[in-house]
């Protein structure tokens, strides 16, 4: 915890400032203990409400003055989980945003994640993912889906995420994807609306990331779903760059006229042989000319990357970028606005979904509670994050003479141990001096 303390001086009074929505004067906790009790849900990674009351409340001797070193508190009792659910619909959903917006701009002002831009600009994920399923509706703003003979009520939602290094990916905007948006129509399929619902929210979203970093270039890594008109002019209009996986299906002219114009470039190639791994071939064609549903014309360079792996398999990528594309640029924008989008699935949702962070359990029917609770995960996440891969764990793990994977196994055993640490061990006043984190530079691991 003393990575979180460095990068973080002054969480506990962002703590404090969430705004309460109505006086808790009947209330015995302070605001930042219990923000700490609903962060530790996630950061220990329980999976449930009732857990904090097995594995916290009742789950060991120094839990109680651990969370109050954490939170420079002096409370003399531990909450109930019940005390979070009431926290929870106290505090403005905006105070959360806000708390996450405080996190991202102090890691940018430490310029701890420069090392992940692309062509100096920061790498924005986009991606939507389902969050909770009901058999019956359950709220006013459930999407519905046809399944067979049942309709399903669902609820999603919309993440960018900010790319950092040593694959720390960190939420920078959520949008709710919610009925009362969508175009619903009973002509379309489900698959349809569930695009027409994505595009809307992408449409929310940006804007609001516009206002809260207006000096920010970002790029874009966008799915194929995102590649047409109406955002390419949005990522324009807002000054952004984008890079949106290339497939025949979504732009069938585009395509065929990459594929004739590839055998008439031939200098455009670059062929890169990992001792340890795959080969890769990139190639590539600039300046397409495309013309949208709306009859705007846009030039856009189309690149392409062929990986062969040892054992002969191969897999095939083809992006659609405005960034310019040549020998020096392609492979960066390959990796970081093309490959890496899988992380916002793998690191980000698939991470969140199945491990004790449990993302699609409902954590409260309430919608506007469960929006608080997926927050606060989202907040939670960047923390585990940092503590991964932040050098202090590798420093720990090269005192002990082992690697970090030989001293906690899995990455799923950090949290394991963290909480048998915060059970077990009396964390001690000096581990969270200023002062000691001061003198150590704590980085992110590049590795
Ligand atoms: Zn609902």
């Amino acid at each position: 915890m003393q990575t979180v303390r460095h990068f973080f001086p002054q969480l506990n009074t962002w703590l404090d400032h969430l705004p309460d929505t109505r006086v808790q004067e009947e209330c015995t906790y302070s605001t930042r203990f219990l923000a700490w009790w609903g962060l530790a849900l996630y950061l220990f990674q329980l999976g449930s409400r009732r857990q904090l009351d097995f594995d916290l409340r009742d789950g060991g001797p120094h839990v109680l003055a651990n969370l109050n070193r954490l939170a420079d508190t002096e409370q003399t009792t531990l909450p109930v989980h019940d005390t979070l659910d009431h926290f929870l619909g106290h505090v403005a959903l905006d105070g959360w945003q806000r708390l996450r917006r405080q996190l991202v701009q102090r890691l940018l002002r430490m310029k701890a994640l420069d090392a992940a831009r692309l062509l100096g600009r920061p790498v924005l994920l986009i991606d939507a993912t389902g969050l909770i399923c009901f058999h019956r509706r359950h709220c006013p703003y459930c999407l519905h889906q046809r399944c067979g003979q049942k309709t399903l009520y669902l609820h999603h939602v919309l993440e960018a995420k900010l790319l950092g290094p040593a694959g720390v990916v960190l939420s920078l905007g959520s949008e709710f994807i919610e009925n009362a948006d969508a175009l619903n129509s009973a002509s379309k399929g489900a698959e349809q609306r569930k695009q027409d619902c994505e595009l809307n929210a992408l449409h929310r979203l940006l804007p609001r990331i516009k206002k809260e970093y207006p000096q920010l270039p970002f790029v874009l890594a966008l799915d194929s779903l995102y590649g047409c008109g109406p955002v390419f002019a949005l990522a324009e209009q807002l000054g952004w760059s984008f890079v949106v996986t290339f497939k025949e299906g979504r732009s069938k002219t585009l395509w065929r006229e990459f594929q004739a114009l590839l055998p008439r470039c031939p200098q455009n190639v670059l062929r890169r042989e990992w001792a340890d791994g795959p080969t890769q071939e990139f190639r590539w064609v600039t300046q397409l000319e495309y013309e949208d549903s709306e009859h705007r014309w846009w030039k856009l360079n189309a690149l392409e990357c062929r990986e062969t792996a040892a054992d002969g398999q191969q897999q095939y990528f083809a992006w659609l970028t405005p960034l310019p594309v040549n020998r020096q640029t392609v492979e960066v924008i390959a990796q970081k606005g093309g490959r890496d989008r899988w992380k916002v699935e793998n690191e980000g949702f698939n991470r969140q979904k199945n491990s004790g962070l449990n993302l699609e359990h409902v954590y409260s029917i309430d919608p506007e509670k469960w929006k608080a609770y997926y927050l606060l995960l989202q907040l939670a996440f960047v923390l585990v994050q940092l503590l991964e891969r932040g050098s202090l764990l590798r420093r720990l793990a090269e005192e002990a003479g082992r690697p970090v994977w030989k001293l906690f196994g899995s990455l799923k055993n950090v949290a394991r141990r963290l909480l048998d640490s915060v059970r077990f061990v009396a964390w001690e006043v000096g581990w969270f001096a200023a002062a000691s984190g001061g003198k150590r530079r704590i980085g992110l691991d590049s590795s």
